[in-house]
């Protein structure tokens, strides 16, 4: 799960990360009434869940309260790389010496932690890894050693942060590792970590991701969902309690187990076709899941037609053949659909669909013959 920009610091601040103070606000009129509080130049920062806001347009300074709702004004509704503003926050305008670059992340090769400092932030990291990648300094560390103050102060030397710097960067590099264990993050970004010219050091901007299977711990965190900008089908299997990734094809995909259901986006592909989505339906397969499934995958008007995909382990495929008839009966889902059956009690299963033949259901006998006729009937794509 990603957090805007102003709950990361609301997390930043909790742990001890210096941030400026700032306001949320959802309307020109509340951006107004922030800048009157805070008093000064303020900055007006759309929050979306994507990067390059700056470059967008969606980052305006603004001298007076007045200036604060017009510049607030031209933010709000702005779409920022797919991103529809509705949320403001309106943060004290700082004095920028020197913008700086700081992350942790986990690095799933070295399967450890990884720290990256660099004082050639404020720009995307990927451009200096380009450019210049000696310039990032990058330590691996060991999560089960713990925390050691050698780690801050190797980073800092790494990156050759000025000396009259170092103890703040390092005071912000252990609570930043303490806000990603405590959080349990799978990143934490700061970009840039401003200097000023009074020396001070702060988080400028914050990305923030959180490990979203450890949700559960952290009640506080959940609850920090933004509901109106998930989307409408993720949001729906969320509630349902199933596994679902929206893709960009026409076919609907349905399967028990996520290796059977990556290796059915792969036959749809091979087949000429272009996946809709990812929806694991997992080992059971009742008729609760069945409609649970079904209603998610044709509620996605980009879906001209479903491939379910299932082979019979523990799960019997004459269940699941019933589960759909059961989920089918008196529902017409508007969009055709492919039934491949394969393992335990395939034959019973094929069987029981093929006596009640329900309209609109199709059964073929392997996988590649189920994705090419699934592929048939969601017609070529527009
Ligand atoms: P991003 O574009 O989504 O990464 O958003 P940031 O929060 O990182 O802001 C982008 C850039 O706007 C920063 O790198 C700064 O150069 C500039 N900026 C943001 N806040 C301030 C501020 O308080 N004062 C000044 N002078 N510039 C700012
Ligand atoms: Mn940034």
């Amino acid at each position: 799960m990603d957090l805007y920009e102003y709950q990361g610091k609301q997390l930043f601040a909790r742990f001890g990360i210096p941030v400026s103070e700032g306001r949320v606000a959802l309307t020109p009129g509340e951006a107004k009434a922030a800048a009157a509080e805070l008093g000064g130049p303020v900055v007006v920062k759309a929050q979306v869940l994507t990067g390059g806001r700056g470059k967008a347009g969606g980052i305006k300074l603004a001298a007076t309260p007045d200036e604060a709702a017009e510049r607030a004004a031209e933010i709000l509704g702005l779409d920022i790389r797919g991103h529809v503003v509705r949320t403001l926050w309106i943060e004290r305008a700082s004095d920028i010496e020197r913008e700086y670059y700081f992350s942790i992340t986990f690095d799933r090769g070295a399967k450890r932690p990884l720290f990256m400092l660099t004082t050639s932030g404020g720009v995307d990291i990927e451009e200096v890894a380009e450019s210049d990648p000696d310039a990032i300094a990058r330590l691996h560390i060991d999560p089960l050693a713990g925390w050691h103050p050698w780690i801050a102060r190797e980073l800092c030397f790494r990156a050759a942060i000025p000396a009259a710097e170092r103890k703040q960067v390092m005071a912000i590099i252990e609570a930043a590792y303490r806000t990603f264990r405590e959080s349990d993050a799978m990143l934490v970004e700061i970009n840039p970590l401003i200097v000023t010219p009074d020396g001070e050091i702060r988080a400028l901007d914050s990305k923030f991701t959180v490990d979203d299977n450890a949700l559960m711990r952290h009640p506080d965190i959940a609850g920090m969902r933004d509901l109106a900008a998930a989307d409408p089908q993720e949001q729906m299997a969320r509630e349902k309690g199933l596994t679902y990734v929206k893709l960009d094809g026409e076919v609907g995909i349905l399967g028990n187990g996520a290796g059977l259901v990556m290796s059915t986006l792969d036959v749809v592909a091979q087949a000429g076709g272009h996946a809709a989505n990812f929806l694991d339906v997992g080992g059971g397969a009742q008729a609760q899941e069945i409609v649970d499934a079904l209603e998610v995958i044709t509620s996605d008007p980009k879906v001209r037609a479903i491939l379910f995909n299932i082979f019979g382990g523990i799960t019997r495929c004459d269940e699941v053949a019933q589960g759909i008839l059961d989920a089918l009966s008196g529902r017409d889902i508007g969009v055709p659909m492919v039934v491949r059956l394969d393992g335990t009690s395939d034959e019973e299963g094929r069987k029981l669909l093929a006596d009640a033949n329900p309209p609109g259901v199709h059964v073929e006998r392997t996988m590649l013959d189920a994705a090419r006729r699934a592929v048939e009937l969601a017609g070529a794509p527009a």
